[in-house]
C-alpha cells in the first residue's frame, strides 16, 4: 500500500525530526528520549501537559506513567481515545531531572516547537493540563483550582480549557461532590458537549 503523505505531515515531521535532535536548553543532556507527541495528529482536540516524567522519557511517549493511565481512563468515559480522536503533547519535551519544575528558560528554548505543533495541526480544542501549560498560553496570576472549567480564546479561534493535571487527581482520591476528581469529571463533559456541538 501506498502512503501518501501531505503537506501537513511532512510539516510536522520535519518540526519532530528538528526537536528530536535539539540541543537548545541543558536537559538534552539527561534525557534517554525526547518526548514529541502521541495520539492521532491530525485531530481536533489537542491536550497539553507539562513534561516528560521518568516512564515518558524511558519511552519516548507522553502521558503513560500511573497519570496517563489515568488520564486516559477519563478521555475513554467521554469516548476520547490516543488511537482515534486526540493529540498529546507537552510544554517541555525533555525530562527535567527528579520531575522538578521546568525553569524559565526551558520554557522559553521550548516554546518554538510547541506553538509549531499548534500552528500546524490547528485544533478546535485544547486543554491545558495543569499550571505549566496554563502558564504557557494564559497571562494569569490565578492558580489551576480558579482557573479549570473555563473556556478561554485560544489561537486561530480554538477554545481552551484548563484542567486539573492527572497527577493533582492520583494524590486526591476523593470522588465526592466538589472534589478534584469530580471537577475533572464535569470538565470532561463539558469539553465533549463542545466537541459534538462543533460537529469534528
Ligand atoms: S526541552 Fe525542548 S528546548 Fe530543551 S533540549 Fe529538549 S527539545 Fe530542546
Amino acid at each position: 500500500m501506498t502512503v501518501i503523505k501531505t503537506e501537513f505531515d511532512e510539516k510536522l515531521e520535519q518540526v519532530r525530526l528538528e526537536c528530536m535532535k535539539c540541543e537548545k536548553c541543558s536537559l538534552c543532556h539527561s534525557r534517554t528520549n525526547t518526548v514529541f507527541s502521541g495520539g492521532v495528529p491530525n485531530s481536533k482536540l489537542m491536550l497539553i501537559g507539562e513534561a516528560p516524567g521518568y516512564y515518558e522519557d524511558m519511552k519516548g511517549e507522553p502521558f503513560v506513567g500511573k497519570a496517563g493511565q489515568l488520564l486516559d481512563k477519563i478521555l475513554g468515559c467521554v469516548g476520547f481515545s490516543r488511537k482515534e480522536n486526540i493529540y498529546i503533547c507537552n510544554t517541555l519535551k525533555c525530562r527535567p531531572p527528579e520531575n522538578r519544575d521546568p525553569l524559565p528558560e526551558e520554557k522559553a528554548a521550548c516554546k518554538e516547537f510547541l506553538d509549531a505543533q499548534v500552528n500546524i495541526l490547528k485544533p478546535r480544542i485544547i486543554l491545558l493540563c495543569g499550571r505549566v501549560a496554563v502558564n504557557s498560553f494564559l497571562d494569569t496570576k490565578l492558580g489551576i483550582t480558579k482557573l479549570r472549567g473555563q473556556w478561554f480564546e485560544g489561537p486561530d479561534f480554538s477554545k481552551m480549557m484548563p484542567i486539573f493535571h492527572p497527577s493533582y487527581l492520583l494524590r486526591n482520591d476523593s470522588r465526592e461532590k466538589g472534589s478534584p476528581k469530580w471537577l475533572m469529571w464535569q470538565d470532561i463533559k463539558e469539553v465533549r458537549r463542545v466537541y459534538d456541538q462543533m460537529n469534528v
